[in-house]
């Protein structure tokens, strides 16, 4: 049935936000994802297993802790919402099928890489790595998605030798790379240059602003390109043979 795999893909997707926020708040930090368990940052009493239902929580105890009442920030159940909205996507294009996890999982990784991209302009292997091997698992042929990656990665790995020697300065980063190279398993050659294409034009105008406020031109690439990949990959075929047309 329909609704089950809908509701099954979003509760999961949920789960994986939850998961995700530990990530984001961690990682960077280079601080442990399994222990401690979740605390309040404040207070450091630890969060009881029904304080911490994706968004549910969040929403009953009015965003607040609920030992000390310290406010607990509006990204917490953003980042899960979006992710059961990421999940629910990928079922309703792809299906429900081990397949579908596999992309659901690659795109809410690189969600997830996108905002500690944004929050701290770092970008940990440990989450971009796992999003690559997600991506070759995302279809049946997995020698098909891994060529792929290879050949964005080494178009990617070009691109960046050739911009740092114009520049004389280190372009993109290695993170970038990866990151080319999981839009390739995941779409294709053709639909990972599209992707690239579309991010890129997303990011203009938010780099025209900052250029424009003075502020330093050199933003994070990484959540343009993975939006780019999730609009090209939900709106497969049409985008790309728009481009091909
Ligand atoms: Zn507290």
């Amino acid at each position: 049935m329909a609704v089950y795999e809908a509701v099954f893909f979003i509760l999961l997707g949920l789960v994986m936000g939850s998961f995700g926020n530990v990530l984001i708040a961690r990682l960077p930090k280079g601080e442990s994802i399994v222990r401690p368990g979740s605390h309040c940052p404040k207070c450091q009493t630890p969060i009881k297993p029904w304080h911490n239902i994706p968004v549910l929580s969040w929403l009953l105890l009015r965003g607040r802790c609920a030992a000390c009442g310290e406010a607990i920030s509006i990204r917490y159940p953003l980042v899960e919402l979006a992710s059961g909205v990421i999940f629910a996507a990928i079922w309703w294009k792809s299906g429900a099928s081990l397949f579908s996890i596999m992309a659901a999982m690659s795109f809410f990784l690189l969600f997830i890489l996108s905002i500690i991209d944004l929050e701290y302009t770092a970008v940990p292997d440990h989450v971009n790595l796992p999003a690559l091997l997600f991506a070759l698992a995302s279809t049946p042929y997995f020698f098909l998605n891994f060529e792929n990656a290879l050949l964005l990665a080494g178009g990617m790995a070009l691109l960046r030798f050739f911009v740092s020697w114009i520049f004389q300065k280190e372009a993109m980063g290695e993170g970038d790379v990866i990151v080319a190279a999981t839009m390739g398993a995941l779409l294709g050659v053709q639909g990972a240059l599209v992707a690239i294409f579309v991010g890129s034009v997303i990011s203009l105008p938010v780099a025209l602003y900052a250029r424009f406020k003075g502020r330093d031109p050199e933003i994070p690439f990484i959540p343009y390109l993975a939006a780019g990949a999730l609009i090209v990959y939900l709106s497969t075929p049409w985008l790309v043979n728009l481009w091909s047309a």
